[in-house]
């Protein structure tokens, strides 16, 4: 059933399984055969699967009221607008439903900041290999050309600059008065875990401080707890004006939110940006429940240690494998590249009952839940060795039938 044709736009490239339930970092098919779920729904589950908190408010908003529209107050969105400002150090909060449209929020506050500078056609810096959405926008601000190939004319005024090189970006502000604001993220998720080097964000801090310039972080794969800080860029002393969230706000419940402050928190004015469904009671009171949970449960703390951990224990086994590069990894968001083609291992794992992902082809991207126990990023660690054991097995075996005469 699962290879029949579908009526849904083939834009995936899918896994031949489907899940019927799943209770913290576990998933179960309908055959009754339980997966590791070290993808979290591409870093959307923090909390887990079914996580009985979020599950209790969800249902308990849904049985009173799920949605009333932006025409009116929604106090639940009040509520979360604040938690999100107090964790972050932000001032106000634009609620949207995903990634991308969190970002398109950014994007269009940059403009409106030019705008409001008197700059007609502003730019904003953006990064090679980065991702931040879909939408033809974001599309255009991704530094990726095989996203965007076919989806030309891309939206105007974006400025290329490499990720972590802090020289290219002081070349490109001397050489350009167009400039108002820098769009990065703090670590490329998609890219492959890239990390940059400690001080990157505070020198762009600078940066933008120096030529008056938003500093605007995507922070929608690393934010609410994914790095072991609720947000990423407190690993630095540095302030963004323009943070982005969507994925584990919700766990699962989709929402995205743009955080601002200063100049940068009242660019939008009223009629000027708005979304049918963004910041809905059901969402806010799911993303609500999703802080509380992370910082009553001292989740921050627990992500740092079981990310350490499991980092160690990968390190170890991947040892033995000589096509192994590095591992590259923040609390329980983890990269691990090899020299060589590893596209096969989600399939091959998913046979060992584990759920990867890999990404920019060589690179296994691991995210798992926050919630993970030191036992299960021990089996994570079993799994995973089996499963490159089996990939560099058929790789030996294929490279010597191929040299035989
Ligand atoms: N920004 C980053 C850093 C992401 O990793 C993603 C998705 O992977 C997005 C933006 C887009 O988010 P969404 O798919 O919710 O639109």
């Amino acid at each position: 059933m699962i290879n029949s044709p579908s009526p849904v736009m083939e834009t995936y490239n899918r896994l031949p399984i489907s899940f019927t339930h799943g209770e913290g970092v576990w998933l179960w098919n309908r055959d009754g055969e339980r997966f590791l779920d070290a993808v979290s729904g591409i870093a959307v589950c923090g909390l887990g699967h079914a996580h009985p908190a979020v599950t209790r408010a969800i249902c308990d908003q849904a049985s009173r009221l799920l949605h009333t529209s932006n025409l009116y107050r929604i106090d639940a969105q009040q509520t979360l607008a604040e938690e999100l400002c107090r964790l972050s150090g932000m001032e106000n909060v634009f609620f949207a439903n995903s990634g991308a449209e969190a970002n398109e929020a950014a994007i269009k506050i940059a403009r409106r900041y030019g705008n409001l500078l008197g700059i007609k056609s502003p730019a904003i810096v953006v990064m090679e290999n980065s991702f931040h959405g879909r939408t033809l926008a974001t599309l255009a601000a991704t530094g990726s050309r095989k996203a965007q190939a076919g989806f030309e004319p891309l939206v105007q005024g974006f400025v290329r600059s490499p990720y972590g090189d802090v020289e290219a970006l002081l070349k490109a502000a001397e050489s350009r008065s167009d400039i108002v604001a820098v769009l990065v993220e703090p670590i490329q998720g998609e890219a492959g875990v890239i990390i940059p080097k400690p001080g990157y964000l505070s020198a762009l801090r600078e940066i933008c401080d120096r030529f008056g310039w938003l500093l605007m972080l995507d922070e929608v794969q690393t934010g609410i707890g994914r790095t072991g800080h609720m947000f990423a860029f407190e690993a630095e002393a540095v302030t963004p004006d323009v943070v982005t969230l969507a994925k584990a706000l919700g766990n699962g419940v989709p929402i995205g939110a743009c955080l601002a402050r200063g100049q940068a928190a009242h660019a939008l004015g009223l009629g000027s940006h708005g979304s049918t469904f963004g910041g809905n009671p059901l969402a806010c009171t799911a993303a609500a429940t999703v802080l509380s949970t992370i910082v009553d449960q001292n989740l921050l703390e627990h992500v740092v240690s079981v990310g350490t951990h499991l980092a160690t224990e990968l390190k170890k086994v991947c040892a033995d494998f000589a096509g192994f590069h590095e591992l590259r990894s923040r609390g329980l968001m983890l990269g691990l590249e090899f020299a060589h083609d590893c596209s096969e291992l989600p399939r091959i794992a998913l046979k060992h009952g584990l759920l990867i992902n890999v990404t920019s082809t060589r690179v296994i991207r691991l995210l798992p839940p926050l919630i993970l126990t030191e036992e299960e990023a021990d089996l994570l660690v079993q799994k995973l060795h089996k499963s490159i054991r089996i990939l560099h097995d058929t790789r030996v075996k294929s490279s010597e039938a191929s040299q035989k005469p």
